[in-house]
């Protein structure tokens, strides 16, 4: 639903954003259909992704200056003092607030932010190809890492839409071994074009038997952005021996673990969300560098709920709205 609302005035340190773009995550389906514990507080604006110059500074900001531009992520904010903040652990900080979703986020004009946690920018990269980053990229880059695999092993991918068609490339970039799980041959045909070793259809046959006999054992990591339950039973068994599972798909429900083979087989299973802000400038600096593209479909505010609507396997990875200049 469109509304006019008036521009907020950043208070005593805050920063008010003009909007340039806006990427829409899987996440905000999710939002739209309540599917979380989490409930956020109605009405509430969407979008986590969103990129823009900084319009105006509350007092006390001197991190950033008008000009600047910033992207305003998923971590929003967080208390900055408990355990998990001073560990770089904010993003489980019992006070962070969720762009988009807590706060209100991108999928308007102007965004107030706190500059403490805005994701800076680097230049050259524009604000149509950074907005992706600062959610998709940033999430699975850093679950990547919390694969614990190093160059030369394997690593599956599971959903390779808009988070999975850059953890693709990072872990190319990264030198590992990829392995493309979808259900879609269009998403899997793009995954090759990206650079994938291997490519399993999980919708025929057996997966993760394809996944081991294509990896000689199973996947040193898996990691598991599909927003479909089906495909975390399945990734488990797509896990080598010793081998880490990360969980950062977020469908609705549970999913039963076969409890003797992760027992039996030392395999760990890990949530993780987001990353917290070094890791945001590391996800970023490979794209400012070429290393890591976003495969984008422009699309104006306007056009939000068909976007919505839309089935994902006909549009590029990522749908990106695109705001006038002023
Ligand atoms: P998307 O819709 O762009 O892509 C999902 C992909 O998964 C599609 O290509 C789809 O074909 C594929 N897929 C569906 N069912 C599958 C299955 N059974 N096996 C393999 N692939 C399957 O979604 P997205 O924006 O990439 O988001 C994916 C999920 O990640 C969502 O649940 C979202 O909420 C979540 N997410 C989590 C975090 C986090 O911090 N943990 C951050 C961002 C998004
Ligand atoms: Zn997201
Ligand atoms: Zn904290």
């Amino acid at each position: 639903m469109f509304q006019e609302w008036d521009i907020p005035t950043p208070g005593s340190g805050q920063i008010l954003v003009k909007t340039e773009a806006c990427g829409v995550c899987h996440t905000d389906l999710h939002a739209a259909h309540g599917d979380w514990p989490l409930k956020p507080t109605l009405p509430f604006i969407p979008g986590h992704e969103g990129i823009g110059l900084v319009a105006a500074v509350g007092s006390g900001v001197t991190i950033v200056k008008e000009g600047d531009r910033v992207g305003v992520p998923w971590l929003y904010s967080a208390c900055g003092h408990c355990e998990y903040c001073l560990t770089a652990w904010e993003t489980v900080c019992a006070k962070a607030e969720f762009g988009g979703y807590t706060k209100n986020g991108g999928f308007a004009e102007y965004i107030l932010a706190d500059p403490d946690y805005v994701a800076h920018i680097p230049g050259g990269l524009a604000p149509t190809y950074a907005a992706p980053l600062i959610c998709a990229g940033i999430t699975t880059y850093k679950g990547i890492k919390q694969t614990e695999v190093k160059a030369g092993d394997w690593i599956v991918i599971s959903g390779a839409g808009g988070l999975g068609h850059l953890a693709i490339q990072y872990a190319k970039v990264m030198g590992l071994l990829v392995c493309a799980v979808d259900i879609e041959d269009s998403k899997l045909a793009h995954a090759k074009r990206l650079g994938a070793d291997l490519v399993v259809n999980a919708s025929q046959g057996d997966p993760a038997a394809a996944v081991k006999k294509g990896t000689d054992g199973g996947a040193h990591g898996v990691l598991i952005t599909a927003p479909s339950l089906g495909a975390f039973r399945q990734g488990i068994g797509m896990t080598r021996k010793h081998g880490t599972c990360v969980l950062v798909g977020l469908p609705p429900g549970e999913f039963p673990v076969p409890l003797f083979d992760v027992v039996a087989n030392c395999i760990t299973i890990r949530g993780s969300f987001v990353g917290n802000r070094e890791d945001m400038a590391e996800a970023l600096a490979f794209a400012a560098e070429g290393k890591v593209k976003a495969d984008i479909e422009l699309q104006p505010l306007s056009a939000i709920n068909k976007v919505f609507d839309l089935e994902h396997d006909d549009v590029a990875a990522r749908v990106v709205l695109e705001f006038a200049a002023a």
